[in-house]
């Protein structure tokens, strides 16, 4: 199987696993919200991965208290699995593992299929937005780990608000606001016509990724005696790297897809490195996949990965948990 085929593969499987535990999710907060008479479905712990800010608290509270959170641990392992394998590889849990990067994918290949093309964002525009996800990303940054205490961290970790948070955001997509719907179109309509458009200009997280992967060792890197120009590399690159004029991919968009290198008709023309240590474009995939995983297995072998909140608290929190703000 080709590199892209595997990728695909794999995001596939990721995709499916999710799907499969917010069904189970979805039981879950079910049972509570009828009041015991739907059945009761174990909480699956890996919803927590779509609370990163939750997360985000937790791990200033981790960080000044010395207290991991016992509420969403699980949303904290992620976020940690997340933000590691970025300093050693990049972003490919963007291009391996993310879901939204998997269906924005299939929105811009659908809207190739559909237009002929992905046409480019003019130049100043693409700049002008792709500061939105940054500005998005250092005010959160700035809120919850410069401004915001410790003490207040641990105390919104704690709060009945955060304890039912990721019921309040399943809600949030099942039974959606007008306001929610139109955004969400106008999204999706965008990402069908722009390549990317949601990871490269909305994405706080990827702007996380691609800034903590400035330190990673392995990289793409191209040998220009045995590059013949042809440019393969460079349109067919996701994250509109100019790979062919690159030594070394440095950019915070690259998403180590390694499209670039699947393109390339030059065998030797690109490769991945750290120094002069060639690492085989699947066996990165293979590092990153173990690492990640990795982490999560420690989390759960040493009890940080199920909720601290019983039954009997979710059974009073579930059934009023609209009635909770922050
Ligand atoms: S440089 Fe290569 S690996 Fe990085 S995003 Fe572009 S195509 Fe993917
Ligand atoms: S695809 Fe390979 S040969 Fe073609 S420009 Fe890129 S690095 Fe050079």
């Amino acid at each position: 199987m080709g590199i892209q085929k595997t990728r695909n593969a794999v995001q596939g499987v990721m995709a499916l696993v999710l799907l499969y535990e917010g069904y189970q999710f979805y039981l879950f907060s079910r049972h509570f919200k009828t009041l015991g008479e739907a059945p009761f479905v174990p909480r699956p712990p890996a919803v927590e991965a779509f609370l990163p800010i939750s997360a985000l608290v937790s791990l200033k509270s981790w960080i000044s208290l010395g207290i991991f959170d016992t509420v969403h641990p699980a949303g904290l392992v992620i976020f940690i699995a997340i933000m590691g394998t970025a300093l050693f590889f990049q972003r490919p849990f963007c291009a391996w593992l993310c879901p939204v990067g998997l269906l924005a994918e299939g929105f811009w290949k659908a809207g190739k299929r559909a237009l002929g093309k992905n046409p480019r964002m003019p130049k100043a525009a693409d700049h002008a937005l792709m500061a939105v996800k940054y500005l998005i990303l250092f005010f959160f940054l700035w809120v919850i780990l410069i401004k915001m205490p410790g003490e207040a961290t641990f105390a919104f970790a704690n709060a009945p608000y955060n304890k039912v948070v990721d019921v309040k955001m399943l809600d949030f997509w099942i039974e959606p606001s007008s306001a929610v719907i139109k955004a969400t179109i106008v999204i999706v309509a965008l990402s069908i016509v722009f390549k990317n458009f949601w990871c490269r200009y909305l994405c706080p997280y990827g702007a996380l990724l691609g800034m903590l992967g400035r330190f990673a060792p392995l990289r793409v890197k191209r040998h220009e005696s045995e590059c013949i120009h042809c440019s393969l590399c460079t349109k067919n690159c996701p994250g509109f790297i100019d790979v062919e004029n690159c030594d070394t991919v440095t950019s915070v968009d690259c998403i180590k897809c390694l499209t670039c290198i699947e393109k390339c008709p030059k065998p030797e023309a690109l490769d991945i490195r750290a120094g002069k240590h060639i690492v085989k474009p699947l066996h990165l995939a293979a590092l990153f996949l173990a690492l990640f995983f990795l982490i999560i297995i420690i989390a759960k072998l040493t009890g940080h990965w199920h909720s601290s909140v019983a039954y009997e608290e979710y059974a009073v929190l579930i059934p009023q948990a609209d009635f909770f703000s922050h």
